[in-house]
Order: structure tokens, then C-alpha cells, then sequence
């Protein structure tokens, strides 16, 4: 067993086989990123306080979370050569990320992006910190000065655990059968997170876990991360 940290869920949290290749999958926002890039670039260019008003309706069920989002973003006016300024000027770049990257290319494990967020705007941000050889699962924005438009990735049925189109489908379909270490922040994270043998989570995913339980890491930055992993495959090697 990896000795406890002073914080960890007190419940078991996993620890890995050293021998066997990971799949790490990664949420982008508010995990590699400090900051959520969906607020940003509501906040910046979109009608602020929208959400506030499509929410009860969210809450409701008269609107799915798709539609609710769309709604939001038909309001967000700017050309993508905008929407990327103002990503790379306030997301962050979350401390450790490509040190992580690096150490999990030289173990041989494989680590994914997997976002519910826009593929064009992940992908400008990775290339900006050197990362843009990344794979990346996520939707995709067609941002406009007449409104963004969303593009929804196919995540196959309605997943039968949350009733919605999850990550969970988009780890399955990725994986190779790897024991699967889940980095997350955020509600869009609790589904696919239950299907991990190792979790880190923090804030929403780990207030999530910590209500139901669930064991996980928790973590501030991918330094933490990568510690953990050496740690726990060097206990038993
Ligand atoms: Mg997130
Ligand atoms: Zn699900």
C-alpha cells in the first residue's frame, strides 16, 4: 500500500501494477488549464448572466445541457483568432502539466485529453505550451461575430449511469485495455471518473467523490500527479 498523505480520502485509493502501461486521461478545464475556457470566453464575449437564466430550465429538464450551452453561445460574437487570444492570456497553464507529459512519454503510458469543451480552442492552447502533439477527444466550437456555433462529438447512446452523452463512452472507445488513471475538476468528470482505477480529482470531482465515498487523490498541480505515480510504481518494483 502507498502510505496515506495527511487530506486523501479515507477511504482505499487505488494503487497501480508498476509493469502495466496507463492510459492517463486527462479533462482539459480547470485540470491542465487554472481557469475554466468556457467562462472565459462567455465572460468576454458573451451575454454575462445568461446562464443565471437558463439554468432553472436546465434544472427543470426542459432543456438539455447541450441546448442550454448553445443557447449561451449563440451569444458569444468573436472570430476564432479572438477566442484564442483571450484563452492563451487567462487560462493557465496548471504547474507540472508538461514535465507530466513528458514522464509518461518516457514510461511509455499514454495520456489523452479528453474535454467537454471545443476542440479548436484546445488544441491553440496545448500548441501554445509546446503540447500540441496531444491527442484530444472534445466537441468543437465554429466561433463568428454572428455567434458561435457548437458541434457536438458523437459520444454514442445515452450513457446508462448518468443519462447523458458522458466522457465515459469516449474512454471506452480509447482504451486499449491500459489500467485507466482519471485527472479531473469538474461535474463532467463524476461518470467517467467511476470507470478509473486511479483518480485524481479536485474542487466539483472531488467534493463529488468525498459525497459519495469514492476514493480518489486529490491534487493542485500535475507535480502531485506524477509524484504519485512514480511512488506507487516504485513501491513495487
Ligand atoms: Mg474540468
Ligand atoms: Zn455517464
Amino acid at each position: 500500500m502507498v502510505a496515506r498523505r495527511a487530506g486523501e480520502s479515507t477511504t482505499p485509493s487505488g494503487t497501480l501494477d508498476p509493469v502495466e502501461n496507463l492510459l492517463i486521461a486527462c479533462d482539459f478545464d480547470g485540470t491542465i488549464t487554472r481557469r475554466d475556457t468556457l467562462h472565459i470566453i462567455v465572460e468576454e464575449f458573451g451575454t454575462r448572466g445568461l446562464w443565471a437564466a437558463i439554468e432553472p430550465r436546465l434544472r427543470a429538464g426542459e432543456v438539455t445541457l447541450e441546448q442550454a450551452m448553445q443557447e449561451e453561445f449563440a451569444t458569444v460574437r468573436a472570430t476564432p483568432d479572438e477566442v484564442r487570444d483571450v484563452v492563451l492570456r487567462e487560462a493557465g497553464l496548471r504547474d507540472g502539466f508538461p514535465e507530466m507529459v513528458a514522464w509518461s512519454e518516457a514510461a511509455g503510458h499514454r495520456l489523452i485529453v479528453f474535454s467537454s469543451g471545443f476542440r479548436s480552442v484546445i488544441e491553440a492552447a496545448l500548441a501554445h505550451w509546446g503540447l500540441g502533439h496531444l491527442q484530444v477527444v472534445s466537441h468543437e466550437a465554429e466561433f463568428s461575430p454572428e455567434g458561435a456555433r457548437l458541434v457536438w462529438s458523437d459520444r454514442g447512446e445515452i450513457c446508462v449511469e448518468c443519462g447523458r452523452c458522458c466522457k465515459r463512452h469516449d474512454l471506452a472507445r480509447h482504451s486499449r485495455g491500459e489500467r485507466l488513471v482519471y485527472v479531473g475538476d469538474g461535474i463532467s468528470d463524476r461518470c467517467a471518473a467511476r470507470t478509473a482505477d486511479l483518480v485524481f480529482a479536485r474542487a466539483d470531482l472531488a467534493r463529488d467523490l468525498t459525497e459519495a465515498g469514492l476514493p480518489f487523490v486529490p491534487f493542485e498541480d500535475f507535480v502531485e500527479v506524477r509524484e504519485h505515480l512514480e511512488s506507487t510504481a516504485s513501491l513495487a518494483a
